[in-house]
């Protein structure tokens, strides 16, 4: 097993070192893979990964309890199938600590580590139109050239503790999910207060409630939340995988709608009926055994849960009664039955013990639904004018999500354009992966692409193929340009406009739809028309030569391919 490194492993830029084909800006699963497709073609490329080791999400978010909510199986590289066949997963949903071990271990298999440079956060990238190139500077001072700045920022990485007053008074500690500290947190004997319900709290609250004295959770919101029914991975069910996984791959890319295709260790294509053009034992039956296999098969469920009301209802209600049924106190178990929203407009919550702990004896949930947090003091927080005093304080309150890392670049393209103000009021791009006015920048697990509603690790993969082959075909030489125009990406956008009518994901204040953030403009951040409608479009992206690209060929690139 590989360890996890450092940036003491790491060599600084040298001087001559200033030009490359390629930047990519992000070390998380889609920036390490596109590094690998890059490095096979024998290209000069440079990696910037702001944390002090690769990871993305995996690497910040350390939380106790922070593990995968996709099956292992399903949620690993499927680019390479020795790697595939010789990793092997120890739990049916993969830990933090083994998901980094991964990582790591596919860096030191692909020999990814000379071209990343560690903890140096990108903070501008301009485009030069006379030199058809991106100057992209990080926070250490490097100022480097690249042919193609690819950005691979992940879309939960831009997390913040909400502008809570009086937030600088509270004197205890402090924590954010999503920034935990490397060195182990003990909340022994301590009175704990956690914010927010998502799912990073969904899988954290189990752990703080059993060593803390005290817990107080503050809940704005109740999520929808299913047992993942974690475990040691079935070794029998790994075999089967592995005997079959490309078959496998192919089965979740092309026949599950977002990824999910295990149910029951069964391969399970999903269920394009209506959920009211069944009958009700049929349905209770199909919501039994997901609920019995656990986790988030529910995605692959009914076809229209997410588009017809009355069909949500039907599953929201099973999980209300579910939900009912896990908690003892019938006071506190109304509390935590989520009400108000559809069921997955909300990304759904994958747990273990989550709603058990509120049946501890030091555990207490405050809804904070109709009367916010007031504020902090200098011992704890305020609800309804009462003090709850607590040593520390977790804050799992969510992300920037989608946009928020990308926003935080310079990003500046022909005619000095900005990114940020391209994207005021929403976030333009074709097929979720160029915008226009920019050229020779790709988003990986950007805006506009169906990264909130399927398995990450499907899309970046695809993605960074798409990418790869479009590189290719354009070229790396000095006249070399790809870019969008506004006519295509004003279709992609109708196009993302039409799939998502009627969709019930608007009703929900989520971080689809960048409702989460204050003073964030409302908008689908995500392609909602499916996996594989995705990669159709994508694959027609590509037809006669890219021809929706307004595209400048290098030499060296129309010799390869003969003219
Ligand atoms: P989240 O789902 O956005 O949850 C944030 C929570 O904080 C919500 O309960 C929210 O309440 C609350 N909150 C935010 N601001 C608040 C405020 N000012 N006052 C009180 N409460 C506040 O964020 P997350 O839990 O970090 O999860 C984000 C996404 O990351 C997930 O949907 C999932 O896709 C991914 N994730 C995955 C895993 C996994 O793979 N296992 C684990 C963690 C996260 P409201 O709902 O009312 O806004």
């Amino acid at each position: 097993m590989s360890s996890v490194r450092s940036s003491q492993s790491q060599h600084p830029l040298s001087a001559d070192q200033q030009d490359f084909d390629v930047v990519i800006v992000g070390g998380g699963f889609a920036g390490l893979y596109m590094l690998h497709r890059i490095q096979q073609r024998g290209l000069r490329v440079r990696l910037y990964e702001a944390g002090s080791g690769i990871g993305g999400t995996w690497f910040w978010n350390r939380y106790p309890g922070a593990r995968v909510d996709v099956e292992s199986m399903e949620y690993s590289y499927s680019f390479d199938d020795a790697l595939q066949q010789e990793w092997s997963w120890t739990e049916r949903y993969a830990g933090q600590p083994e998901l980094m071990r991964y990582i790591n271990h596919c860096a030191d298999r692909f020999n990814l580590w000379p071209n990343i440079q560690l903890s140096s956060k990108v903070t501008a990238a301009d485009y030069n139109e006379s030199t058809r190139d991106w100057r992209v500077v990080t926070d250490g001072g490097d100022s480097v050239r690249a042919k193609y700045c690819i950005l691979a920022t992940g879309f939960l990485s831009s997390g913040d503790i909400p502008k809570f007053e009086g937030l600088e008074d509270y004197q205890g500690n402090t924590y954010l999910t999503s920034r935990w500290p490397h060195e182990e947190v003990d909340f022994s004997g301590q009175r704990v207060a956690v914010i927010g319900t998502g799912s990073s709290a969904v899988q954290s609250i189990p752990h703080i409630a059993e060593q803390a004295d005290n817990l107080v959770v503050f809940q704005r919101t109740p999520p929808f939340s299913i047992p993942a029914r974690n475990g040691p991975l079935d070794t029998e069910f790994e075999k089967r995988v592995k005997a079959m996984y490309p078959e496998w791959r192919r089965l979740q890319r092309e026949e599950s709608r977002g990824g999910f295709i295990a149910v029951n260790n069964e391969p399970t294509p999903a269920n394009d009926n209506s959920a009211i053009a069944v009958s009700e034992e049929e349905r209770l039956a199909d919501y039994e055994m997901r609920w019995q296999s656990g986790g988030l098969c529910y995605y692959s469920s009914y076809i229209d849960l997410l588009t017809n009301q009355q069909s949500n209802d039907t599953l929201a209600e099973f999980i209300r009664e579910k939900t009912r049924q896990r908690v003892n106190d019938p006071e506190v178990a109304e509390l935590l039955v989520p009400k108000g929203y559809p069921i997955m407009a909300k990304r759904l919550c994958a747990d273990t013990n989550y709603y058990e702990t509120y049946n501890r004896h030091n555990v207490q949930l405050v809804s904070i639904k109709d009367a916010p947090i007031e504020k902090l003091t200098a011992n704890g927080v305020v609800v309804r004018g009462e003090e709850y005093a607590v040593d520390s304080i977790v804050f799992a309150t969510g992300f920037d999500a989608v946009t928020g890392a990308i926003s935080r670049i310079n990003v500046t393209g022909s005619n000095g354009q900005d990114l940020n103000d391209y994207w005021t009021g929403a976030p333009r791009a074709y097929l979720g992966l160029l915008s226009a006015g920019f050229p020779n920048l790709f988003f990986l697990d950007g805006p506009c692409a169906n990264g909130a509603l399927v398995s990450p690790m499907l899309l970046s993969e695809y993605q960074v193929d798409w990418i790869d082959r479009c590189l290719e075909y354009v070229g790396f030489g000095d006249d070399a340009c790809v870019e969008v125009q506004p006519e295509p990406e004003a279709d992609w956008m109708q196009h993302m406009h039409d799939v998502s009518k009627g969709s019930l994901l608007y009703l929900a204040d989520s971080w689809y739809m960048g409702a989460n953030i204050p003073g964030k403009p409302r908008a689908l951040l995500s392609y909602l028309g499916g996996l594989e409608s995705y990669r159709r479009q994508c694959r027609a992206g590509e037809a006669n030569g890219y021809e929706k690209l307004t595209v400048t060929r290098s030499a060296e690139a129309t010799l390869a391919s003969g003219g």
